[in-house]
């Protein structure tokens, strides 16, 4: 139990990568904050569900973080409940795919706006706390898309390279103050934002899911397997740890090999 008595806030965890990073964190004794979209029964369930299996306190806020005030109001009702924060973990994310000519201006602003200014607006009120406490991990759920490109993603491959440059900005920033920033680069992770992305291929080609799992897996990844929200949720224990106490400003690659060709 590395993290025990430590409050960890994970953006977008009601669901997916983020729900993964949760367990992990949780398991190590980490307190929890939950954020994200999804129907209120199955949230308060899910709260439960944490709380029991790892005996740690876990809340939800469903601070909607494309709002610019959301990121702050969310660390603070965080550092409210919880009496500090010790790991941000900007997780909440959204994708729209078309080619740059036809890319809907409103979905240009909401990915900016999700995947890259909540990040920036997180630290942002992260930091200080973190100061204060002369302590805390920052971990930026960045993706392989923000080391390399694909087509039809340029919101998505903007806002995260953004966040790779935000992320050692911050770094660099705090490296003398007991506070770490790093970006996991995950490639593909099957989660809801991946399902849907399937479903579309599908029906565009006329094929099934599993033909387009396949074939997505094989035009990015060397190895072809889906990385899964555990493992990553394994990595941010690690960045966590003491040992990782010396790494920071890197983006960490978790991909199957993706950006290795
Ligand atoms: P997901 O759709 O399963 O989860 C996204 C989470 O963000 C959900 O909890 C959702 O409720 C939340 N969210 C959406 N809009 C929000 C808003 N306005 N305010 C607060 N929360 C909001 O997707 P995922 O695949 O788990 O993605 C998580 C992160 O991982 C994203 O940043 C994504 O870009 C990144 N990522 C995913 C993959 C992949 O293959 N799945 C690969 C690389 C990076």
């Amino acid at each position: 139990m590395t993290l025990r008595g430590k409050t960890a806030l994970v953006t977008g965890s009601t669901s997916g990568i983020g729900l993964g990073v949760a367990r992990a964190l949780g398991a190590e004794g980490a307190n929890i904050m939950l954020n994200g979209l999804g129907d209120a029964d199955e949230i308060e369930r899910l709260q439960a569900d944490l709380a029991a299996r790892y005996g740690v306190e876990v809340d939800y806020d469903g601070a909607d973080l494309m709002r610019p005030d959301g990121p702050g109001a969310l660390i603070e009702a965080t550092r409210a409940r919880f009496g500090g924060l010790d790991v941000l973990v900007n997780n909440a994310g959204i994708q729209h795919v078309a080619p740059v000519e036809s890319f809907p201006t409103d979905r240009w602003d909401a990915i900016i706006a999700l995947n890259l200014s909540a990040v920036f607006l997180g630290m942002k009120a992260a930091i200080p706390i973190m100061k204060r406490q002369g302590w805390g991990r920052i971990i930026n759920v960045a993706s392989a898309h923000g080391l390399v490109a694909s087509p039809n993603k340029v919101a998505y491959v903007a806002a995260k390279h953004g966040v790779v440059g935000a992320t050692k900005v911050a770094a660099i920033e705090v490296a003398n103050d007991g506070i770490t920033v790093n970006a996991i680069c995950p490639g593909w992770v099957l989660t809801p934002l991946v399902e849907r992305q399937l479903e579309q291929r599908a029906s565009a080609a006329g094929t099934e899911v599993s033909v387009e799992s396949d074939a997505l897996l094989a035009e990015k990844q060397p190895m072809l397997q889906f990385t899964s929200p555990d493992a990553i949720g394994a990595l941010a224990v690690y960045l966590c740890s003491d040992a990782a106490r010396t790494v920071t400003g890197t983006p960490i690659s978790i991909d199957g090999g993706w950006v290795a060709q």
